[in-house]
């Protein structure tokens, strides 16, 4: 039975929530988290790349004993046609020898190492606690929480909402609208397991270097599809997204679209002899900066996927989540020590703070650029860049014309 009142219960324990937590318990609040999983990352089976930066402002000697898999010092893209592929590859060669940059991870074991670094500082953290209602007085301000452990409330001067992009307590309590299907994407992914060697061997890697794989092409079948391929010490997780829209749209279903990814000739020789471990499905927030609702209100802040802070085309929805989790702990912080209350007025300094980072100013320039013409981003382009290298490397006798049409489509 929970009787204490805390300064800030945090919803949630994922990268948002995690790093939220940490900081308000570094700065000596008294913390609360409440998680509904076994433990914190047992809900996160996804593996994906941490940037470097975002989790050293958290905790500046992570490198010591976080389970990173690889560092990557190498991104590539592939543009797709049906039986091609055209290439670009960019090699981070200055991260070979300074602190990388960024590392591939895999949730499960990393959110609970984040989390053991939660406890160290000092929260109270409880898992297999699902938070069932925001409690709110009769004047509508956040007073605390419920949870299926106990009868009764937990009392918190504020609660922060890092409940993930399906969070449903804010949405129930009416403090933001459930995303709609043109601002998720929904992913799945396989987790292909492989010795080591073979991995190095098949994408060409030594050490502990890694390599991230992003597709685009024909594999989306006209959709807004990204496939991605990221190598982890002994596994190679590979996978599809695509906006829930363009799902009702089409009809097509997400596991078909991953089964055309793994046939294309180029995944095929990648994942040859595989084990494979996983298969998970989960939305990621795309919406991107013109969907972010009300971040704050009386008694409440809302981090991470849950204020959808992504935008279609990249995939940094763990870091912007620690990002904001972070910011919403500091500006909480500055609140409590001047001592005021978390009013709407002085909650208003989190959104503030967030416009002022260095990554969500960004964000705001390029997104509706991005959001203009996905398709054109993600497949005309590479089925003309595919066609001009195609007509540019093949030499035959047919006549110009002739020629210059696209490759005829295989059923692979
Ligand atoms: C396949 C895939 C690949 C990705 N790749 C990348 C990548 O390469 N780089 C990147 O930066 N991002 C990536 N992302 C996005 C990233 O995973 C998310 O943006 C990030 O996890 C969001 O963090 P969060 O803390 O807001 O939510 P989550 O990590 O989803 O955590 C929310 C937590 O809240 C808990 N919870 C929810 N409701 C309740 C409740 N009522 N009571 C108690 N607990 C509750 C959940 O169990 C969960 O643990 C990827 C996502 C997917 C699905």
């Amino acid at each position: 039975m929970i009787d204490d009142r805390f300064d800030a219960i945090v919803v949630g324990a994922g990268m948002a929530g995690n790093a939220a937590a940490l900081t308000m318990a570094k700065r000596g609040l008294k913390v609360l988290q409440l998680e509904r999983g076994e433990y914190s990352g047992s809900k996160n089976v996804q593996s994906e790349i941490l940037n470097a930066d975002m989790l050293a402002e958290l905790i500046p000697d992570f490198r010591k004993d976080a389970p990173l898999e690889r560092h990557v010092t190498e991104q590539r893209f592939w543009m797709l046609d049906d039986c091609s592929r055209m290439g670009l590859r960019y090699r981070f060669d200055d991260f070979s020898y300074g602190p990388s940059n960024r590392y591939t991870i895999i949730r499960a074991p990393f959110d609970k190492w984040f989390s053991s670094k939660v406890r160290e500082a000092g929260a109270t953290v409880l898992c297999q606690t699902n938070v069932t209602e925001l409690s709110q007085n009769r004047r509508g301000r956040v007073i605390g929480v419920r949870t299926d452990r106990q009868v009764g409330i937990i009392y918190a001067d504020v609660v922060v909402l890092a409940e993930g992009v399906n969070g449903l307590l804010g949405t129930r309590a009416g403090l933001r609208e459930r995303p709609k299907p043109d601002q998720v994407a929904l992913t799945v992914k396989e987790m292909h397991c492989l010795p080591r060697e073979a991995i190095e061997a098949r994408l060409n890697l030594k050490g502990d270097k890694g390599v991230v794989i992003e597709a685009v092409g024909n594999i989306s079948r006209g959709m807004t599809v990204v496939g991605f391929i990221y190598a982890n010490r002994e596994s190679i997780s590979l996978g599809i997204g695509c906006l829930v829209s363009e799902f009702q749209r089409t009809g097509e279903t997400a596991y078909e679209l991953l089964d055309r990814f793994k046939r294309h000739p180029s995944i095929v020789p990648l994942i040859d002899g595989s084990n494979i471990r996983e298969y998970s499905a989960h939305l990621i927030s795309k919406g991107g900066y013109n969907t972010i609702p009300r971040l704050y209100g009386k008694g409440w802040v809302v981090v991470g996927d849950a204020a959808q802070p992504n935008d279609t085309i990249d995939h940094q929805g763990g870091n912007v989540s620690m990002i904001s989790g972070r910011i919403a702990a500091e500006a909480i912080f500055r609140v409590k020590s001047r001592g005021d209350l978390m009013r709407w007025d002085s909650l208003s300094l989190y959104k503030k703070m967030l416009d002022g980072s260095f990554k969500h100013a960004k964000r705001r320039d390029v997104l509706s650029l991005l959001h203009t013409q996905p398709q054109n981003f993600l497949l005309t382009r590479q089925q003309l860049v595919s066609k001009a290298i195609q007509n540019f490397s093949r030499v035959n006798s047919a006549p110009e014309a002739e020629r210059s049409d696209l490759p005829a489509r295989r059923p692979w």
